[in-house]
């Protein structure tokens, strides 16, 4: 019977780890068009390293402990690599720090205005084309770059690499086997995000903002059944509005709660294997 091969499809998920929030989302899933993936902490690991550190003023050493007492106290995963790389001893002091959610952070060093943000953003307020090139460089080796500035003077270029999950990259060949699109969802700049989505084989958006993602959600939905797949709180509203949302294991509450299904293992293999495994049970109820 119907209600049967639903429940033993969820009980099977469950014994390897896929958990799957009833049989609307156990047969939704095996028939999407489109699997939408953040980027960061979904695909990747989420355990952003400093790469390079290049001061524009002053030493090395220097340029680390002012941008840590910056993203001191922001939870992002840049500001928490960041602050690991300078160490938290002997840092400046630092008050009034101010997320710009999907930009930046900014806070006041010693009395003075500080920021740390995407080139992006920083290129409002600061000249930074001596340095283009550089930045351009670091983002090609899918990098994300970040700028200090002190008031509209830069005073160094960070680069932060965060790995894919090492089964990245044989999760989405199998997606495509299985005749699904893939495409990569990021906040971050263009050329990062093309750096790591062709590693990985798939087609990339970049430099979103959170309702950005949400309005291509609504987009893709006109072509197909959509699922998206994210850790973050910040992928909460993407995940209510696809037609199947997936949480990353390890990835926030906030997450879970808004999914239709959730990986409980760390890994990227998993979605691919929900999308079998719905098939499959499809396949027995007809
Ligand atoms: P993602 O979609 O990859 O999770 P976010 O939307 O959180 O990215 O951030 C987008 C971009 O904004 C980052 O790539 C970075 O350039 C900048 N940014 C956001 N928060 C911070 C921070 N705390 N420190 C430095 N840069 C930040
Ligand atoms: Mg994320």
């Amino acid at each position: 019977s119907v209600p049967a091969a639903v429940t033993s499809g969820i009980s099977a998920g469950a014994r390897r780890g896929l958990l799957i929030k009833g049989g609307l989302a156990l047969e939704n899933i095996g028939s999407v068009k489109t699997i939408a993936f953040d980027k960061t902490g979904t695909l990747t690991e989420n355990k952003p390293q400093v790469t390079d550190v290049v001061p524009l003023e002053g030493t090395e050493e220097n340029v680390l402990k002012i941008a840590a007492a910056v993203e001191q106290g922001s939870s992002h995963p840049l500001a928490k690599a960041i602050v690991q790389k300078a160490g938290a001893a002997n840092l400046p002091e630092a008050r009034d720090h101010k997320a710009i959610p999907g930009k930046g952070v900014t806070a006041t060093v010693q009395g003075v205005s500080h920021q740390i943000s995407s080139p992006k953003h920083a290129s409002k307020t600061a000249d930074l084309s001596q340095h283009q090139k550089q930045i351009e460089t670091l983002e090609e080796q899918g990098k994300t770059v970040v700028v200090l500035l002190r008031e509209n003077t830069p005073l160094a270029l960070i680069a932060i690499r965060d790995e894919p999950r090492g089964d990245a990259k044989e999760a989405i060949a199998k997606l495509r086997s299985l005749g699904v699109n893939a495409v990569m969802l990021t906040g971050d700049n263009r050329r990062t995000g093309h750096a790591i989505a062709s590693s990985l084989g798939m087609e990339v958006q970049a430099e979103l903002l959170p309702e950005d993602k949400l309005r291509i959600i609504r987009e893709m939905k006109q072509h197909g059944k959509v699922a998206m797949i994210g850790d973050g709180i910040n992928d909460a509203p993407a995940l209510a509005e696809s037609d199947v949302g997936i949480a990353m294991g390890g990835g926030t509450d906030v997450a879970l709660e808004t999914a239709d299904a959730a990986l409980l293992g760390h890994n990227v293999r998993g979605v691919s294997d929900l999308l079998q495994l719905s098939r499959q049970t499809m396949g027995n109820i007809k």
